[in-house]
């Protein structure tokens, strides 16, 4: 039984049956449709896709329930209780109830009884896509989700001001002039920026910033963080730090339950949500942790604005003795700063409006390859002639990370005969997000015409 049918939740029950389970698999979730890209729900907000375009995969061999939630779990008996009134028994429980936004202690942003007033919310489900209204919106928090809400409302026509207390937008990620060249280019869409400050006081369709400087609003978007939801969890007994505390199988402190993706404590967790998936899916069938995967973390960060390549890897730290190297062309919206051990190998870069560059960095950052000599020709998306050739990613490499479509995914599609990078396209719909990774599916499409007969 899996509780949670986000993106986590959905991967594990189709691992499952892909890797030979074959007893029943029910997966209960409280949204009332199938299961989505939560990523993507951006793209709502300007139209470009509908909630259709959405839909995950069909799940055929698992007993589906929406719309119902988990309400307790009876350990002793295991079984599952839930708010249909009925109780589930289970073999094996794995928890993926992910997380809720965490909204900022505004005064006024919730009436006296704990509700949001009208108009806020925060940008996790189809839902609260659906609480947005109006011409005018303002979001709160400058990072990842505010960036995104805040370019995808322009696009599709409103007013929008983006209010963040750093200097720049995702200042925790970026460096002064990556964050500069950003700063510019929500600007040129047309988003109103309001930094180095926060909201201090929320009224029905009014905040008042620290400056008092009052913004209209028909909708308050809060992207001010998440929490792990892990009520169902610290009910039932597991140990719960700020998430379910588990190890690198998912395996809570009751050899029966599992948990994955975001309701997992993240804190020293080497795995993403995806990874997650697989490791409990193999681990629940007998089937050996993928390669390569395990032991490091090789954080890959791609912002999803269209009209600017953005993305850092690994966590923008240099350490004593790199080699830093820079690229500045801000004219053209360039810029790339590399940091490399004294290996040649890539610690963590920044990169903007460098598509070609930040594809071939990914793989060498993925893969531990060093970077060939000239850094330059790389950067300028000319790669120099190579020693060898790169190094292949793992089959579990997520290329495509708003659709989830791995490495092994598009070598399957190859093998059914997609054979350019449209046909991977139409097969996985790797590159139909942010298309981000175009680069790198055109890449992988050229490196298995090198290796088939
Ligand atoms: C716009 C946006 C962009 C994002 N971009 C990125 C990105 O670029 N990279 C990245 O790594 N992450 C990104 N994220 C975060 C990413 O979506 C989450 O990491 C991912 O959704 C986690 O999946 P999950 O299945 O663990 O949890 P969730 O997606 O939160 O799903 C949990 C599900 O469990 C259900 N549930 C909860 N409690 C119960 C219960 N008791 N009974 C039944 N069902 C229950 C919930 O209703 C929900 O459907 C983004 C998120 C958003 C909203």
């Amino acid at each position: 039984m899996i509780v949670g049918g986000g993106p986590v939740g959905h991967r594990v029950a189709e691992r499952l049956r892909h890797h030979g389970h074959e007893g029943p698999v029910t997966l209960l979730d409280a949204e009332p449709g199938p299961a989505y890209h939560r990523v993507l729900l951006p793209s709502l907000l300007d139209g470009s896709l509908t909630p259709a375009d959405l839909r995950l995969p069909d799940l055929p061999d698992v007993t589906l329930r929406h719309g119902v939630s988990a309400a307790g779990v009876d350990r002793r008996l295991r079984q599952v209780r839930t708010t249909a009134h009925d109780r589930l028994p289970y073999d094996t429980l794995v928890l993926a109830t992910g997380a809720r936004p965490h909204l900022p202690p505004v005064p006024g942003l919730r009436h006296a009884s704990g509700w949001l007033i009208d108009g806020v919310t925060g940008l996790r489900s189809l839902t609260d896509c659906t609480r947005v209204r109006g011409d005018e919106a303002v979001v709160l928090g400058g990072g990842p989700l505010g960036v995104e809400t805040a370019a995808a409302l322009r696009r599709g026509g409103r007013r929008v001001t983006l209010v963040h207390p750093g200097p720049y937008p995702l200042d925790d990620r970026l460096d002064a002039e990556a964050g500069e060249l950003l700063t510019r280019h929500l600007a040129g869409l047309g988003v109103e920026l309001e930094l180095g400050r926060v909201a201090a006081e929320v009224q029905p369709g009014k905040v008042v910033l620290d400056d008092e400087w009052p913004l209209a609003w028909d909708t308050l978007l809060c992207c001010t963080g998440v929490r792990p939801r892990t009520g169902l969890a610290e009910a039932a007994g597991l140990a719960v730090r700020t998430g379910v505390l588990t190890d690198a199988e998912g395996r809570t402190n009751d050899p029966a339950i599992r948990a994955v993706g975001d309701c997992t404590e993240s804190a020293g967790s080497l795995l993403t949500g995806w990874e997650q998936a697989e490791a409990v899916a193999r681990s629940l069938t007998g089937n050996p942790a993928p390669q390569g995967l395990s032991g490091r973390r090789r954080p890959v960060f791609r912002l999803r604005v269209p009209g600017l390549t953005l993305g850092v890897l690994g966590d923008g730290k240099s350490g004593a003795g790199d080699e830093i190297v820079t690229y500045r062309d801000p004219a053209r919206g360039r810029y790339a700063r590399l940091s490399l051990d004294t290996t040649g190998r890539l610690r963590t870069a920044v990169l903007a409006g460098l598509p070609q560059a930040l594809a071939t960095l990914t793989q060498l950052y993925a893969t531990d390859t060093p970077l060939p000599e000239s850094r330059l020709a790389l950067l300028l998306g000319r790669p120099a002639p190579r020693t060898g050739p790169l190094p292949e990613l793992p089959p579990e490499a997520v290329v495509c990370r708003c659709n989830n479509v791995t490495k092994g995914a598009l070598a399957e599609a190859w093998e059914e005969g997609a054979r350019t990078p449209e046909a991977l396209t139409e097969a996985t719909r790797a590159t139909t997000g942010c298309g981000s990774c175009t680069e790198e599916v055109r890449e992988m499409c050229t490196q298995f015409a090198g290796s088939t007969p």
